[in-house]
């Protein structure tokens, strides 16, 4: 250390608090790093590694960014998951005595990130902080810092949960306490999530505000993250809101392999928005109504009272289109209040920011009108809460000029007859630049020189400037000589030089003030920081709702009915996105009808036939009743389900490093887990990852333990033919399948759900259709009975007992478990469709082979 130079010294220091960041270190123009920081920052950030004396340990690594562009290069480190300490230098250097004070005044991290061009208008940027409750459960807290709003959920009891919980809120670092960091170390990794250590839990200055009523399980999350933020943001966090606790039963919870699974933010295949219930519902014509929109889906309601809130509106929005028309117009008027009232709590707003917050709270008072003359009973209570911020407004409207400039450096801010003492000083360097322009008038008369000018440089200053050929005119009594060019002489006089003080000293004084002023309105402005925040959330959902309106209207769906029991009647209902994409009204609609005598439907049919799609629809209608939004559907009346899973397609776990079978299994042990009578369960195809014994056995097992402990409504689909008998055993199990048929040799998919089990050797079918041999297909079908006489088990059984080769085998590999039942494996995983008819004839050889 003490052969370093002293800058290098200072650097040591600094560097050693911010041991896992990269250390921006101020130096003139630059941000320069030094050391590993500048080896593996050249490398990230593609940019030229050099070196610097550092005293007697020789040459030092380094590189640097250019101050000016350094947002860039800070966003991309950020995006890596690295954390970036911005450290300034503090003090004038001009004044300084030694080495200028420098310190760290940001700590840039993956969850705080609020600007670039990596933060995408419509989503939240959350930080997350995870604790764990007395029950052993964990709670996690989010708080969007560029916004200031703040939610606080339970997220399960085990580390998955909650690492999965987070990855699907798009959380990209979690602030734990030391003694959950391995614990949750390498999942978070391999979801990219970077978990940040604060150990301290007690309630920073003002937080009592923010988290003061959390339950107590929830506080220590909620103020270690509060300490976190206030730690490495250092500037002002009072636009931060009280966190919204939300229990668990005022949402329809979904956990995030079924919000994986049901597309409702982005799509399965591709990965995009496109195809998702948010891409079809997203009308929103704000920033914030898109954010809104996202956490709506993420978090449906399980209220009655606060979902028909939102029906209602949705309803009067549709009929009152006239008024929609008008609010959604205003609404485009609206920029993003809430990123704004985040930069101006920062101070870092520029009068731009406050002529864009101007704008947006300008539109208050004719939305609130609007709504208040529809007349209609939720939209003029709507009305009735939104509070036009008049005061602020009014405040905005006077002191920021229309269209202020980008950067508040040149001035042009505050608007004319705000400020007296501005005004006066405006005027005079004004005044002095009539003064000059008709003193270069004067001079010209006097001397008689035509093209005498008078100019301006930063070094001397006004002056006034004479061609070399009339020099000979100058009155040198008056005429101070001050530079000589190639053809011109410049000069300067006394009373220009006093009026030059006088307008510099008004431009100067004007700029100081005017910042004065600036700073102060956003002061002021700061104080209405609350009820900007509630008037932003007001508008937002508004705009959603609005949004919801639009699309019922396109789409033709219908007001959701909720009743007290537990039925599901939708009638016509279809899949909203799998009918738009289709786009050519061929969608094919169909009832879904649970009751108290059947509450249960096994689904059969070939592949392709819709049953998927099916079972999609029906969780689909049900989120979107619950986020308020009217159904793809004739009719619907439904209840108010608590909580839903599914167990859909294969979702491939990769980053856990687990078997498709086994994730299959992990998330129907979830759902059995957790269902009550008031869930909706999907299972699609289960046990296909195993063999046919084994999953057959599965499926059976699981549709019981729903019957007889759960009593959820549940939608159960399978290629196990045998499994239709099941129905005889329980009594709230219905058989229905999705029909397809045949005409002119082809098969076609009807996509209709009718009532009964399908068609058990449909399969044969296929193969008939396509054109195998007759001998061959009469062959199938002698096998077909011989194998269904011989092998399918009796209801009565208990399939189960054989469980141990399940999860030793079977588990591990999804391979078969029993060796004598080859055949009827095989020809129980041929997949017909896929098929050539040569292939099956090839297949069906080699069976004869070896028979
Ligand atoms: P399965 O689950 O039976 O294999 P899917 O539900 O995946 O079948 O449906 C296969 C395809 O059939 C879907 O991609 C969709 O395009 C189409 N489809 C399904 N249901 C319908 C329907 N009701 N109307 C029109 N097309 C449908």
């Amino acid at each position: 250390m003490a052969a370093l130079t002293p800058m290098m010294r200072q650097y040591m220091e600094i560097k050693e608090d911010y041991k896992d960041a990269f250390l921006f270190f101020r130096l003139g123009d630059f941000y320069e790093m030094f050391f590993d920081d500048a080896l593996k920052a050249s490398q990230l950030l593609e940019i030229t590694l050099t070196s610097r004396e550092g005293g007697q340990t020789g040459r030092i690594p380094m590189c640097g960014v250019p101050f000016h562009s350094a947002a860039s290069y800070i966003e991309t480190l950020v995006r890596k998951g690295y954390k970036v300490a911005i450290c300034e230098q503090t003090e004038d250097p001009a004044q300084a005595k030694g080495i200028v004070k420098r310190e760290v005044i940001q700590l840039i991290t993956p969850g705080t990130l609020t600007e670039g061009r990596t933060v995408g208008e419509k989503s939240n940027v959350f930080i997350g902080s995870a604790g764990r409750t007395e029950e052993g459960e964990y709670a996690l807290v989010r708080i969007d810092l560029s916004t200031g709003e703040g939610v606080a959920t339970l997220a399960g009891s085990d580390e998955k949960s909650l690492i999965s919980e987070a990855e699907s809120l798009k959380i990209r670092e979690i602030v734990v306490p030391d003694e959950l960091y391995l614990a949750l170390h390498d999942l978070a990794r391999a979801r990219s999530i970077l978990l940040s250590v604060e150990p301290d839990e007690s309630l920073p200055d003002g937080g009592a505000d923010v988290a003061g009523h959390c339950p107590p399980g929830v506080q220590p999350a909620a103020a270690r993250l509060l300490r976190y933020l206030e730690r490495t943001q250092k500037r002002s966090l009072g636009h931060i809101r009280p966190i919204d606790y939300r229990e668990r039963r005022a949402v329809l919870s979904i956990d995030p392999n079924s919000r994986r699974n049901l597309e409702l933010v982005q799509s399965i295949r591709g990965g995009g928005e496109k195809g998702s219930l948010y891409w079809l519902l997203d009308e929103t014509v704000t920033a914030m109504g898109g954010r809104k929109l996202r956490q709506w889906i993420h978090e449906p309601l399980a209220g009655r009272e606060a979902i028909l809130e939102r029906t209602d509106t949705v309803g009067e929005l549709i009929e009152e289109f006239f008024s929609r028309g008008e609010i959604r117009e205003l609404l485009k008027g609206v920029y993003d209040m809430e990123r704004l009232a985040g930069k101006v709590a920062f101070g870092n707003a520029t009068g731009r920011d406050l002529a864009q917050l101007r704008r947006s709270l300008g539109q208050a008072e004719p939305i609130r009108r609007t709504l208040l003359e529809s007349g209609t009973p939720r939209l003029t209570a709507m009305g009735g809460r939104i509070d036009p911020c008049t005061e602020p407004l009014r405040m905005l409207e006077e002191a920021i000029t229309d269209e202020p400039p980008i950067s508040n450096k040149e001035g042009g801010v505050i608007r004319e007859g705000f400020n007296e003492r501005l005004d006066e000083l405006r005027d005079a360097s004004r005044n002095g630049k009539d003064w000059i322009a008709a003193l270069e008038a004067e001079e010209r008369r006097k001397t008689g020189i035509k093209s005498l000018k008078i100019g301006y440089n930063r070094v001397f200053g006004y002056y006034l400037e004479v061609t070399k050929s009339n020099v000979h005119l100058v009155d040198t009594e008056r005429f101070e000589r001050k530079q000589t060019l190639a053809n011109a002489e410049r000069y300067i006089t006394p009373e220009l030089k006093e009026k030059e003080a006088l307008i510099l000293n008004a431009e100067d004084e004007a700029l100081i003030l005017e910042t004065e002023l600036f700073n102060e309105v956003r002061e002021r402005v700061k104080e209405h920081i609350p009820a900007i925040q509630k008037l932003a959330d007001r508008l937002s959902s508004l705009d959603v709702l609005s949004g919801f309106a639009e699309v019922s209207e396109r789409y033709r769906y219908v007001r959701p009915e909720f009743h007290g029991g537990r039925g599901i009647s939708i009638r016509n209902g279809r899949h909203p996105v799998v009918e738009k994409m289709l786009d050519d009204g061929t969608y094919v609609p169909n009832d879904c009808v649970l009751d108290e005598e059947a509450n249960m439907l096994l689904i059969t049919g070939p592949n392709m036939s819709g049953k998927s799609t099916y079972m999609r629809q029906v969780a689909l209608t049900v989120i979107m009743a619950q986020i308020g939004c009217f159904v793809p559907a004739d009719s619907a009346a439904l209840p108010v389900t608590d909580q839903i899973f599914t167990r859909i397609g294969a979702a491939d776990d990769l980053a856990g490093g687990q078997s498709t079978f086994m994730v299959e299994m992990m998330e129907s042990r979830h759902a059995l887990a957790h269902a009550t009578a008031d869930s909706l369960l999907l299972f699609d195809e289960i046990g296909r990852g195993t063999s046919t014994y084994d999953g057959m056995a599965l499926a059976q097992a699981m549709m019981e333990f729903i019957h007889e402990q759960i009593g959820a409504n549940t939608l159960f689909s399978t290629h196990y033919h045998e499994l239709t008998g099941l129905s005889e055993k329980l009594g709230r199990l219905r058989n229905v399948h999705v029909s397809a048929a045949e005409q002119g040799g082809h098969v076609i998919f009807l996509h209709k759900v009718k009532e009964g089990p399908a068609d058990k050797s449909y399969g044969i079918h296929v193969a008939e259709l396509a054109g195998l041999p007759e001998s061959v297909i009469r062959r199938a079908a002698e096998l077909l009975e011989e194998l269904e006489s011989a092998s399918v088990p009796k209801p009565e059984e208990g399939p189960l007992s054989d469980q141990l080769s399940l999860f030793g085998e079977g588990a591990a590999g999804g391979e078969t478990a029993g060796g004598e039942s080859g055949l009827a494996e095989e020809i129980g995983r041929l997949d017909l469709l896929r098929m050539t008819p040569m292939d099956a004839f090839q297949w069906l050889h080699g069976m004869q082979e070896k028979i």
